[in-house]
Parts: structure tokens; sequence; C-alpha cells
């Protein structure tokens, strides 16, 4: 420690939103250098590494072959796929002297296509992961949490190459069996959840997340075992419904009625059903939104939910993705004055119905509505008048919006689309993302092989990523207590760290004999030999995390030395003599 680099910090940082960022500045794991920009101090590298070590074992254990790729690239592939646009703010773009357009590699699916191609043409070379442990640039809007989002991160990235959809689930399984013993070595709780595939395109997609009340993506799960992330549930729709005897259409005035609260208690006192009171599931609320496409053109889109639901906009967002979506705002009502705010709806009353909403409406503005408003349902919703609102609305009969989209918020107690249960819901933060990409790669890229009977086929891809930075924090968060980090054993800089608290020589000596015999055990040590006081010292130990704690002090005259488990807070006194097997036995795990 005398030697080591390392300054623990007495104060939090200021910026530091969550526990595993405060502690690994504090504890000098890491250091800012600009925004979304990390350094890497000794302990926290060591932390980095061991994390790489596990991911490259069990990598190697399926097969898959390291490469490595620059981390600067050119822009060709990007275009030929459609990423150089459809990555959009997120990537790093820079030139070179000669003006040629490059960019720091977000991810590497173009690269790795390339090489295949470049090296391969038969199907006997087949099957095929190649994998990369790189660091990736994402110039993300919102960087965060330290390490958990950062703009420069590491990334384990691996991608299978089959000739076909079976050799492509074959591979996808045995990525998906890597990952667990990965992750299960890590030492976190996670849970496996269906997910969207993004601005990657493909079908089946599962992401590994750290459960964890600061995570950023919200899962669901229910008892039967259904568990997804929030932005890939997918509802399952209500039958359509016959609307042969529903009442005709009928405008009423429904004055201060700006809101769904407002509306059902006007509609309870003014108009009351016969069956059972109005509720805000009976009315269809449309809401709003700007959009950006990619190539930075605006345009409104509306989204009609069951009023008892917001707009969940993480969801929306993910099915919009790679567009852009924003709240549409106060001023942007004059430039579209056919939107009455707070009287929304698809049909305008003026003599005859007339639809508003939809690509083929008056507006042509885009109209998708939540996959529970099937046809047959009926609604009360905006007359497109202030203080009007139309009851017994059909759809299907009415109305006919443009499509669905899955945009409504889940809630707790839901029932799962796959009838396993009412959903709970919770926080997590991605660790792993595994998805069978298929042929869109290969195919933008020109990656075929010959098949058996002398044809070119298409090779269909799996992509598979880890973020090996962000799981040092994500380690850091589930673990830490109120005193600092707390390692699990596999992931720790140092096994153990050996505090020689006092000042007299016998102490230093003793602690460094034993240091020097744990070492040549083969267990890493961290020896405080500072000349600072023990409470210095034990405050520090405690920070750091590392997950056996030696204390060589007072005990000494008494010939016992004081072994503690960081994570339990257990200690137990042992004789000197017995120091070196008890501490090899509470590293080995006996
Ligand atoms: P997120 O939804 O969190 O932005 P992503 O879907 O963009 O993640 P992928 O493109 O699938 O992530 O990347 C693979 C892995 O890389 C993720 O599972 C995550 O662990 C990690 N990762 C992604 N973005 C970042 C980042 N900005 N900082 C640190 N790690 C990241
Ligand atoms: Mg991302």
């Amino acid at each position: 420690m005398s030697e080591l680099f390392v300054r623990t910090l007495r104060e939090d940082p200021a910026d530091a939103e969550v526990p595993s960022h405060r502690w690994l500045v504090r504890a000098g794991y890491i250091r800012r250098a600009g925004p979304g920009l990390y350094s890497w101090l000794p302990l926290g590298y060591r932390v980095l590494r061991n994390i790489e070590r596990i991911v490259r074992e069990e990598m190697n254990a399926i097969g898959a072959q390291e490469v490595h790729f620059p981390a600067l690239l050119p822009k060709e592939p990007y275009e030929a796929t459609g990423r150089w646009t459809d990555y959009g703010e997120a990537i790093f773009r820079l030139r070179d002297r000669k003006g040629a357009e490059y960019l720091l590699g977000p991810t590497h699916e173009e690269m790795f296509t390339l090489l295949v191609k470049d090296m391969y043409s038969s199907y006997k070379d087949l099957p095929l992961s190649l994998y990369q442990i790189q660091t990736k640039y994402r110039d993300e809007p919102r960087p965060r949490a330290g390490l958990l989002r950062g703009r420069e991160f590491v990334m384990k990235d691996s991608y299978s190459f089959d000739i076909d959809d079976e050799g492509l689930a074959k591979s996808y399984a045995a990525h998906r069996d890597a990952y667990v013993k990965i992750f299960n070595r890590l030492g976190f709780e996670y849970v496996i959840v269906h997910a969207m595939s993004g601005a990657m395109g493909g079908s089946a997609s599962e992401e590994f997340l750290a459960i964890a009340e600061n995570g950023e993506d919200t899962f669901v799960r229910s008892p039967g075992g259904y568990a997804a992330n929030v932005e890939a549930v997918q509802i399952t729709p209500p039958e359509p419904l016959p609307y042969d005897d529903a009442p005709a259409a009928h405008v009423e005035d429904t004055p201060d009625t700006p809101t769904i609260a407002t509306l059902v208690d006007l509609a309870n006192a003014r108009f009351p059903r016969a069956d059972r009171p109005w509720q805000a599931s009976d009315t269809l609320k449309n809401v709003v939104l700007m959009i950006t496409e990619i190539d930075g053109t605006r345009h409104p889109l509306v989204i009609g939910v069951p009023g008892d639901r917001e707009v969940d906009m993480r969801r929306l967002a993910a099915q919009l993705a790679p567009a852009e979506v924003e709240p549409f705002e106060d001023e942007d009502f004059p430039a579209h004055p056919q939107l009455v705010k707070g009287y929304l709806g698809p049909v305008r009353f003026a003599e005859e119905p007339e639809a508003l909403l939809g690509e083929e409406s008056m507006t042509k503005i885009r109209y998708l509505v939540d996959p529970r408003i099937v046809a047959g349902t009926r609604w009360v919703t905006g007359a497109n008048e202030p203080g009007r609102h139309v009851f017994d609305l059909v759809s299907g009969r009415d109305f006919t919006p443009d499509g669905v989209i899955e945009a409504a918020e889940i809630r707790e107690g839901d029932a799962a689309p796959d009838g396993s249960g009412p959903l709970t819901l919770a926080r997590g933060i991605e660790m792993g993302h595994i998805f069978q990409l298929g042929r869109k790669y290969a195919e933008a890229l020109g990656l075929k092989v010959l098949d058996q009977n002398g044809k070119l086929v298409t090779v269909t891809m799996g992509s598979y990523g880890v973020g090996i930075s962000r799981a040092v924090a994500a380690v850091a968060e589930g673990t830490c207590d109120e005193k600092g980090l707390c390692w699990p054993r596999e992931l720790a800089p140092f096994d153990v760290h050996v505090v020689a608290a006092g000042k007299e020589d016998v102490v230093g000596m003793a602690a460094a004999d034993l240091a020097v015999q744990l070492d040549e055990a083969g267990v890493s040590v961290l020896l405080d030999d500072r000349s600072v006081s023990p409470g210095v010292k034990f405050a520090d130990s405690e920070i750091m995390g590392m997950p056996t704690i030696v204390v060589v002090g007072r005990g000494l005259a008494n010939g016992v030395v004081e072994v503690r488990d960081r994570k339990t807070g257990e200690q137990v006194e042992v004789v000197v003599e017995d120091a070196l097997t008890e501490i090899l036995a509470a590293v080995h795990g006996a």
C-alpha cells in the first residue's frame, strides 16, 4: 500500500449518482477523465482483467476463437448496412487528413462479417464463432452512473456463422450456456429476459439483466416463468367483437373535461351507463408525439391507448428506433390547427363524420393504437372540437387505425402474455445481450458460401455481447455496503488484504512475513505497510473491499492475528502458526 498508486477519498464525488460509482471513485479504482470517460487505476484494472479472464475462459470453452479488430473503422461497411445513418448521433465520426470518413466502432457486426467473407467460402468452414474484447465508443445521449453507461466502454462481442437456421439455433444455445456460466461466476443476481433486438434487426433475442434498483431497464416476471424486458412485452390482444347492434356514434357536450378523470366523472353524471359506471378504460386517449426520422425529417404521430394507461416512452422509443420520439409541445400545435388539444380523436364530426387521424385522413397523420383496441371495441374519445366528446365510437366501423403499436405501459398485475400468471415489475442493468441476427448483415455485405450441392447460400449469424466494464460497476453495485466495496472472490483485485496495525517493528515484520508466505502459496496479497493510524487502515480496507482482511496488530503479543470476512463481517482470531492454513482455507472456500 505504501507504493500502490491509489488514494482513497473521504468524500463522495459530486457527480456520483449511484453507490457503485461513488465507491469505485472513493476506493481509488477509477478516475473520471471526461463525460462518460474513465481512467482505470491499478485496483480497478485488476477487476476489469479478472472479468475479461472469466469471459475468455467461457468463450474459449465453447470453441469461440479470439480475434481483435481496430476500434477506428472505415465508414464504408457501415454505409453498406445502413448503420452509418441508423445509429444517428450515437456514432463518433471523424475524418483523416485526406478527408476520408471513419468511425469509432460502437459494435462490430460489419467487420466480423467482412472478415469471414474474406477468408471463408464453403459450408465445410462452418460453423464458426469468433469474439473479441474491445473498446467501444458510443456518444450516448445520457452517459450516467460512471462505468454503467460510458461513452467509451469495454465489450466482449462474439458472432456465430452458420449455414442454416438449425445451426444458428445451436450456436445461440451454446452462447446462452456460456453466458449462464459467466454470470454465475461473476456472482450477482441476474435474470434472463426476452428482449427487443433494436437497431440490430433479427429475431430471437434475450438479455441478461443484473437485478438492481438503480438499473435503467425495467423487466417483468410471472410466477409461471415468463420474463421479459418491458420493451419487449407483447400483450395478447383480445378477440374482435361483433358490433352489428352497437348504437351509432353520438357526439355530446362535455365541457371542461381536458383529462380522463374529468371526462369519466362527467360521463357518469350526465350520461350514466345502465350496466356499470364509466371507467377510464372505456375512454380512448390519443397522445400526439413528434417523431424525428433518421434523415432529420419531423412529423407528428398519434398513439391511441385505453385511457387508464399511460404511453410508456421507453417502450415507444424501442418500437420506433432508429427514429427518435419527443413529446408534442404546446408550440407545435399552431402548425397543426386540426389537432385540438385535450379533445383529440380519430374522427371529426362536421356535417358528415370524417377521418381526422391516419395516413389516409385529412391530416395524413399516422395513427397507431394499442393492440387492445381491436375491431368492435367501443370508445369514448375526443370529437376534435373543444368541449366535445364522441360516445360509442366503434373501432373497425367508425375508424381504422394505420396499425398497432406496443407502447402502453405494462402494470404490476397485468397478465403475462403466455398465460403464466400476473406480472411483477422490477429494475435491472443490462449485462449481456444475445440474439439471432439472421441474414441481415450477411446479405448486406454479401457473405455467402457454397453449400453441399455447390449452391451459393447466405450465411446466418448470431451476435452476442457482454458489457465488461459495465460489469465492474454492476457487480460493485450489487455487492457494496455502507462501508464500501465488497468483491466476490473471483473478481477481487487481491485475495487478501493484510493490515499491519501498529507502529512496532514486530508488527510490520510479522505482517510482511505473512504476506510473503501467502504470496508463495499463490495467493495475491495487498499489504498495508503504511505509517498511518490503524483506524485509517481499517477504513481503507473496508472501502477497498478485498474479500479477506487479516489484521496483524495488538493480538500479536498473545500470538494471534485476526481474520475478517469482508462480506459477513465475521472475525476470528487464529494463532500465528495456523494463520497461513486458515487464510488459505478462507481463500479457497474450505
Ligand atoms: P443499453 O440498452 O444499455 O444501451 P445496448 O442494447 O445498446 O445497451 P448492446 O448494443 O447490446 O447494448 O451492447 C452489448 C452490451 O454492451 C450491453 O449488454 C451492455 O452490457 C454493454 N453496453 C452497451 N452500452 C454501454 C455503455 N454505454 N456503457 C457501458 N456498457 C455498455
Ligand atoms: Mg445502447
